[in-house]
């Protein structure tokens, strides 16, 4: 029998850490083994649901690139058929009509204690044959109640292993309610069953209702699926992670930067071991390396931190070429002038982004770091300025005034700048640093860049000069912190 997965989100938030995990989990064993991935939207709780959460989930899988093979199919669509099959199970005595009120329930309990996980079906089995079925036609608040057999419901769950629970200790669970509308798990297993899913993988916290459903399943006379559970995503506190911890929808980490590889290679490690030094997986080689049976069952820790250094490890094996149009979408006011950049020099982003991405953790850390070489407008830091300036004016100034003459001549390769510049150090001497150093903070107001001859490559001659001559201006100014060039 081939695997057929499935993720089935309920359309109620955005897609967040833990079910884009789900999502991957599924995901990675349907193209590992072969299988089909079924994206179903569960959509029942229509206050709660919208088009535009559903919108959200889509967007986030397709940014992941976990492209489903079948769907999106709606829950609400199967609405008839889980009516149906409700009332298939009453008529075969499976299921009954519950007329109970909540008061009478409180009552019953009070008296019986012991029996709060059970359901009091007596209420409703000493109502006189019929009488159920008029009063609940004539409009009475009633549910459709499951028939919990005697026995014990066992299965083996790839993750945990035998699971084991006592039938008494399941409560008869609402299958219809009183306006016909289906409950959450008659609604899945009617699901699964239609959409002949072979495999259940979700997140622990359904472990309770899995024996209920594994028991719908056999009154109903499906196959039953297995079942995966895998474990919770807990915050650095030992909390069930949410916003609290930062956790944000995953849209959120698109636009901050994060790229799709990252946050898969992030989302894999949250109860995934892969069992060898390797933290580094492409999709490709994450589908490879990924079994269920290295999931853990103790629950997985989401940590910032690493998703940011895996963010820079993905970030430093993109080829820039990938990375230049959302570098470009994130330059705000700056777009125009490195499209007008562009059109002269194709290829000239991509030599910035190559230039820039070893030191950076996101593509917006690119985006900012790329500011310097395209904006007008230079923004000095202040501690550079006072350490490779104002420390020796004189010194500075005269070794800039060498570097604006020198560079007007020199060839334009990152060779013969480098020769050139030691050159000039040399002539003058001191080390090439004495130059190197006023020279960075005047092309990018920073005290450290990238290598400063990559830097004058990437600039270019005109931008180059025009910064160092900005820069002998007011090398000796007394000017506070964050002063820019455009006084
Ligand atoms: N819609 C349910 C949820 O989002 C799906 C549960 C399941 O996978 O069976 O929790």
């Amino acid at each position: 029998m081939t695997l057929r997965v499935r993720f089935a989100p309920s359309p109620t938030g955005y897609l967040h850490v833990g079910g884009a995990r789900t999502a991957l989990f599924n995901w990675l064993l349907a193209r590992k083994e072969g299988g089909t991935f079924i994206l179903r939207i569960e959509d029942t709780d229509r206050e709660r649901s919208s088009e535009e959460m559903t919108r959200a989930i889509l967007e986030g899988l397709s940014w992941l690139g976990l492209d489903w093979d079948e769907g999106p199919h709606f829950q609400s669509e199967g609405l008839e058929r889980h009516r149906r099959e409700a009332l298939r199970l009453l008529k075969e005595g499976k299921a009954y009509l519950d007329l109970t009120t909540p008061e009478e329930l409180a009552r019953v309990r009070e008296a019986d204690p012991a029996a709060a996980l059970r359901y009091p079906r007596e209420q409703a089995e000493a109502l006189p044959p019929g009488e159920a079925a008029e009063r609940a036609a004539e409009g009475e608040p009633h549910a459709l109640r499951f028939l919990i057999p005697d026995g014990e419901t066992t299965w083996v769950d790839r993750v945990h292993g035998d699971v084991r629970f006592r039938n008494p200790e399941i409560e008869d669970l609402v299958l219809l309610r009183t306006d016909g509308t289906p409950t959450y798990n008659l609604a899945v297993v009617s699901d699964d069953a239609e959409h002949r899913v072979t495999l259940v993988i979700r997140g622990d916290d359904h472990i309770s209702n899995t024996p209920k459903q594994i028991l719908l399943h056999e009154a109903l006379g499906n196959l039953t699926p297995d079942f995966a559970h895998v474990p919770m995503i807990m915050g650095p506190d030992g909390k069930r992670l949410s916003k609290r911890h930062g956790a944000a929808a995953v849209g959120d980490y698109h636009h901050q930067g994060i790229l799709p590889e990252a946050m898969n290679n992030f989302l894999a490690l949250l109860g995934w071991n892969p069992g060898t030094e390797e933290e580094i997986f492409t999709r490709e080689t994450l589908v490879e390396a990924f079994s269920l049976d290295r999931v853990q069952k103790k629950s997985a820790v989401f940590d910032p931190k690493k998703l940011e250094w895996l963010n820079g490890q993905h970030l430093s094996r993109t080829p820039a070429g990938a990375l230049a149009g959302e570098v470009l979408d994130r330059l705000g006011e700056l777009r125009s002038a490195a499209e007008a950049r562009i059109q002269g020099e194709p290829g000239w982003l991509e030599g910035l982004v190559e230039l820039l991405k070893p030191r950076a953790r996101s593509v917006d850390d690119i985006a900012d770091q790329a500011r310097p070489f395209l904006s007008e407008t230079l923004i000095y830091d202040a501690d550079a300025v006072t350490k490779h300036w104002r420390k020796d004016p004189e010194a500075a100034r005269g070794h800039l005034s060498a570097l604006r003459d020198g560079l007007a001549s020199m060839e334009w390769t990152e060779e013969a700048l480098e020769t050139g510049v030691r050159a000039l150090a040399e002539g003058r001497g001191v080390g090439a640093g004495k130059l190197i150093h006023p020279l960075r903070v005047a092309l990018t107001g920073q005290a450290v860049s990238p290598g400063i001859f990559e830097v004058l490559m990437v600039m270019g001659r005109e931008t180059a000069l025009a910064r160092i001559e900005a820069a002998l201006d007011r090398v000796e100014e007394e000017e506070g912190p964050g002063e820019t060039n455009d006084s």
